[in-house]
């Protein structure tokens, strides 16, 4: 008769079960979806009673836990592990490091790690082929107590895996105080539809990950667009029944036959000089530089053409004008701001700063939309650096500065320097254009080059007299003439002036533009030497 068995039952035939082999080891394969390649196995401890049949784990683990069981239970699955390590080596089948659960009540067992390591070398297990899980709610019991045991499994070689990460308990304080080998991501936390929420949040795990450089492995993946979708942002490491539930001994190792095996890659080689686990420290020094004394700044990854960012601080969201938080901006894709053109410009300065490993500058012009201030271009000077790559992926420093302003300055001027300049090369004709409501006067190209002109000249005409560039016996005139102009009135058509300190004739002539009301907008100004015309 198939059927749960009850508290009482299982606590009762808990010895025997360990004794007669009802409670066994199965496996289960962590792959390399990109590879086809075996990286690893899980062992998950089974309960198959003779009588009542297969029990739940999800029943008879927590009712061990409760019971003072479990670290029982749990060294014995060690043990099975290892003698099973013990028969691929002796067998000559190739091995995969097998990652065992150690339950947060194996933590708080003093002897706990000690009695593995007793175990492991019984069997003469090389120490690279046995993983330990630790699961985030271990911290719930006391920071100190977990990081004793971790650094206690490392003393040994130990390479520990964060079980369930992103079930919720405070996950990313517990990785930055928690210096785990490898992150296990499951996929069940994180719903169904990997395209809305909970692939936003996926994605923004993995992106975490990478930069505390610890490469992540996403569990429970079941359909291949799950799998895909975490290829796609970066997570190769697969484990879930898409490519096999868990097996019991004899078939993983024909698994194991069959199969191709590669080692887990390090995620990615940042340079030396950089603390990634201080980085994610809001206390820090580095992060408390990060935010307040490097101007606007943030780091992302490119791949394969495609750029994620990873953080950014506060200071490169008040540089955009942005109206979002730091979250809102992670989950951007920047290249929906850039057209083409400066795609194109942004992407040739990161080639350029990988290739020549130094800082290298952009400007580019992007067009940013917020639901608050709509549409808005923007023009961003970066100054771009590569600290990092993993094969072709590369990370990325820049600080950014809003150049939006001086840009549209100087995009004035060499429109109108443009068409003064059009006008000016075809006669001997110096040129300039006279803004009435500011005031301003900006010469063409030859006045800057040939009379020493500013580009612009505010309150004009006053500044040129004092200088001497306008006699001084022809300036009431003058300014008269500029206050009939701006009162509309362009009756005095043109004049000859001696200009420059040589004071050599000129014709100065003046024709006006107004606006949709008839009020003068502008004039503008040339003159043209007298004896070249006579000359004609
Ligand atoms: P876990 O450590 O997160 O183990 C992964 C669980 O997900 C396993 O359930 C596995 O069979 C299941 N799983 C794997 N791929 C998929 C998938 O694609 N879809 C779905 N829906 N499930 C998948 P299992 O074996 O029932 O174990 C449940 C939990 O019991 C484990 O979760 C672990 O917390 C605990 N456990 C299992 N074995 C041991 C052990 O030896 N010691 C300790 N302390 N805990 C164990
Ligand atoms: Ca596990
Ligand atoms: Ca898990």
């Amino acid at each position: 008769m198939e059927r749960r068995m009850s508290e009482q039952e299982l606590l009762g035939s808990f010895e025997n079960a360990l004794k007669f082999g009802h409670i066994y080891v199965c496996y289960q394969p962590k792959m390399n979806h990109a590879t086809g390649r075996m990286i690893g196995a899980e062992a998950l401890m089974r309960w198959h009673d003779p009588v009542y049949g297969m029990q739940y784990p999800s029943d008879f683990i927590p009712l061990l836990e409760r019971n003072d069981l479990i670290c029982q239970a749990d060294l014995f699955v060690f043990e099975t592990v290892c003698k099973f390590q013990r028969k691929c080596l002796d067998i000559g089948v190739s091995a995969v490091p097998v990652s065992i659960n150690m339950s947060r009540y194996d933590i708080y067992q003093k002897n706990y790690v000690d009695e593995i390591e007793h175990i492991r070398q019984k069997y003469d297990v090389p120490v690279k082929l046995l993983h330990v899980e630790i699961t985030e709610s271990s911290a719930i019991g006391g920071m100190e107590l977990v990081s004793g045991v971790l650094s206690k499994l490392h003393d040994f070689g130990y390479v520990v895996e964060m079980d369930d990460f992103g079930s919720g308990y405070s996950s990313l304080n517990v990785l930055k105080d928690l210096q785990v080998d490898v992150i296990k991501l499951d996929m069940r936390f994180l719903s169904g539809n990997v395209g809305g929420r909970g692939g936003t949040i996926i994605s923004a795990i993995v992106q975490m990950t990478k930069w505390l450089n610890t490469p992540v492995v996403a569990e429970g993946v079941e359909t291949i667009e799950q799998a895909d979708y975490m290829k796609s942002i970066g997570c190769n490491y697969i484990q879930g029944y898409l490519y096999s539930k868990p097996v019991n001994e004899d078939e993983f190792i024909e698994k194991l036959k069959k199969t191709d095996h590669e080692p887990v890659a390090q995620a990615i080689d940042l340079i030396s000089t950089m603390d990634a686990g201080k980085f994610w420290n809001p206390q820090s020094l580095e992060t408390l530089i990060f935010n307040n004394y490097v101007g606007g700044a943030s780091i992302f990854t490119y791949q394969k053409g495609k750029i994620e960012i990873l953080r950014v601080n506060k200071k490169f969201i008040k540089e955009t004008g942005m109206n979002m938080t730091e979250k809102e901006v992670l989950t951007l894709d920047p290249w929906d701001c850039f057209d083409e053109k400066n795609r194109k410009i942004y992407e040739e300065a990161l080639l350029h700063a990988i290739e020549t490993n130094d800082e290298v500058s952009c400007e580019t012009c992007r067009t940013l939309c917020s639901k608050i201030c709509g549409e808005e271009e923007l023009w961003m000077r970066s100054d771009i650096r590569m600290i990092g790559k993993a094969g072709d992926q590369y990370i990325f420093y820049s600080m950014v500065h809003n150049i939006t302003n001086e840009k549209k300055r100087f995009e004035e001027v060499a429109e109108s320097d443009r068409k003064l300049r059009f006008a000016s090369e075809h006669a001997n004709v110096y040129a300039w254009e006279y803004t009435i409501a500011t005031k301003e006067m900006r010469p063409c190209f030859r006045c800057m080059r040939d009379l020493g002109v500013p580009p612009v000249v505010e309150n004009y005409p006053e500044p040129l007299i004092e200088n001497g560039l306008f006699p001084p016996d022809y300036a009431d005139m003058y300014r008269e003439w500029i206050h009939k102009l701006e009162n509309g009135d362009d009756s005095l058509k043109e004049a000859i002036i001696p200009l420059t300190v040589g004071r050599i004739p000129f014709y100065v002539r003046y024709s006006l533009e107004y606006d949709e009301n008839g009020k003068p907008l502008k004039a503008y100004g040339s003159a043209t030497l007298v004896i070249e015309n006579n000359d004609k």
